[in-house]
């Protein structure tokens, strides 16, 4: 058996379920990762070593005693550190949480807890998710580790590094505009957005409350979908979440893709800023599903390049009024000044960086009297249109494919001085937010500097099984379910 950080979390449980390894071990063989590797990658905000190993010991312990353990038992997991965990500190990766204890667990905590999975950090994020970089950090930038001068993608970046370095096989991200699928694409896992309302945002510290979704990092797609199946589910707290079964995601992995037709989104493969690579990458992808039996076929999004535009007003308008809560009284950071308006002023100069700061102030403007018609009302219309765009393409298609990001990933600070430059990262991830539909990347080779490269594949609402059966058939085809992902290079190099 290979080393245990190496395994997938289906492994994991097989080698429990044959006695080969127990919980502990499991658990013993990530801290040890986690010390041999994040010094330099910077993954996890906070290890939280003591929680768990006693969560791994009771686990071993109810095994051992014969009693029923959860679906995800004993398997390591980090936690995007914008979930709440109850008297754990949540920081959403701002300076204004930074000593922020929750008194309570997210609902998507409690089912992973109920699935005894076990949480082993909680993973470095842009600053409340904006970002496509984990530049934004307050605390420090993430690196990947395929590359240690490289980005790994944002907002998830801790999460998806945490996975592309064998600290845990799976992660939990959120993606409000493709913050779960382009970190995936860039630190070559597999990353999935599911559908809008498919997994509970109770405890989720909300960004852009009708974008924001929960999902799932692993190195492989039956991990992804093992782990959603885990946290999906309608909640009574979450007045958006869906009341659709969460069982199902894993049934129709093995089918093969004979008889589905994949639409390949032309918007997607044309315009100047997608790299060659990727471009090339991807219709290689488009040509197995032909070999492997599907029906492929070129379809029009033709709203979706108004994607970008629509999405900087309407996430910008969201989280403005999101984070008008933190004003030093209720939550977190208070900086002390002689009047309440002032306390609020300087709590919120002092706590927030510079790219909250930008968007509350954007959206500040594009929600006032005189520019909600021009800016936020028009966006919003952009989004129906390609939402109708989505169920157009969908009336042909089973699933949609196109590039996740347009480039592989970019050196540290290479955008930084360039915030334009850096929303362009999104172009390709927000229609299916904007849409709602589900989403997700799975790797499908490196460019010429060894970095990986994501497919975007996208499903109709409440299509994630048929989206997850067409990836996992190229995913077997290109024979990288196996992949262990930035754990090779960071071993080649002699960094561990
Ligand atoms: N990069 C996008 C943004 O900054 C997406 C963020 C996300 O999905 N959380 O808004």
């Amino acid at each position: 058996m290979s080393e245990l950080h190496g395994l997938s979390a289906v492994e994991l449980l097989v080698a429990q379920d044959r006695g080969e390894a127990s919980a502990a071990e499991i658990v013993q063989a990530h801290m040890a990762r986690i010390a041999a590797t994040d010094e330099r990658i910077g993954a996890l905000l906070q290890v939280l070593a003591d929680a768990a190993r006693s969560r791994a010991d009771a686990i071993d312990r109810r095994r051992a005693a014969g009693e029923p353990v959860g679906s995800l038992a004993g398997v390591p997991l980090a936690l995007k550190d914008i979930l709440c965990t109850r008297g754990v500190t949540t920081t959403a990766g701002s300076k204004i949480l930074k000593d922020y204890q929750p008194p309570y667990d997210a609902t998507v905590v409690e089912r992973l807890a109920d699935a005894d999975a076990v949480p082993v950090g909680k993973a470095n994020l842009d600053e409340f998710a904006m970002g496509s970089s984990c530049e934004n950090s307050a605390f420090w930038p993430t690196r990947n580790p395929w590359d240690l001068g490289r980005v790994p993608g944002g907002s998830s970046g801790g999460s998806a590094a945490a996975v592309a370095a064998g600290q845990a096989p799976l992660a939990i991200g959120t993606d409000t505009g493709g913050s779960i699928r382009q970190p995936a694409a860039m630190c070559g896992v597999v990353g999935v957005k599911p559908t809008y309302g498919r997994v509970s945002r109770y405890g989720l510290i909300a960004f852009a409350s009708s974008l924001d979704q929960v999902g799932s990092f692993a190195r492989n797609v039956t991990d992804a979908a093992l782990l959603l199946e885990a946290i999906a589910g309608s909640d009574p707290r979450d007045a958006t979440s869906v009341h659709a079964p969460a069982e199902g995601m894993r049934a129709e992995l093995d089918d093969g893709v004979a008889g589905l037709t994949v639409g390949v989104v032309g918007e997607f493969l044309e315009g100047e800023g997608l790299a060659p690579s990727v471009r090339d990458a991807c219709r290689r992808a488009v040509d197995r599903y032909a070999a492997l039996g599907a029906d492929v076929v070129d379809v029009s999004l033709p709203h979706a390049p108004y994607g970008l535009p629509a999405y900087y007003l309407i996430n910008p308008s969201e989280a403005s009024s999101n984070l008008a809560r933190y004003d030093g009284v209720r939550y977190g950071l208070r900086v002390d000044a002689p009047t309440t308006e002032a306390m609020m002023a300087a709590t919120r100069d002092a706590g927030f960086g510079a790219e909250a700061k930008r968007r509350i102030m954007i959206g500040t403007f594009a929600l006032s009297a005189g520019y909600f018609e021009a800016y936020y009302a028009q966006a919003q219309r952009v989004r129906t249109l390609i939402a109708r765009d989505f169920e157009a393409a969908f009336a042909d298609c089973d699933v949609l494919v196109g590039p996740t990001a347009p480039t592989t990933a970019f050196p540290l600070g290479d955008k930084t001085a360039d915030p334009l430059a850096m929303y362009y990262n999104d172009i390709y991830a927000v229609p299916a937010s904007l849409a709602g539909t589900p989403a997700m990347s799975l790797p499908v080779g490196t460019d010429d500097d060894g970095l990986p490269i994501g497919l975007q594949l996208m499903g109709p609402l409440l299509g994630e099984a048929t989206m997850l059966r067409a990836a996992r058939a190229l995913e077997a085809d290109l024979g990288l379910e196996a992949a262990p992902s930035g754990v090779g290079p960071l071993e080649a190099e002699g960094r561990t």
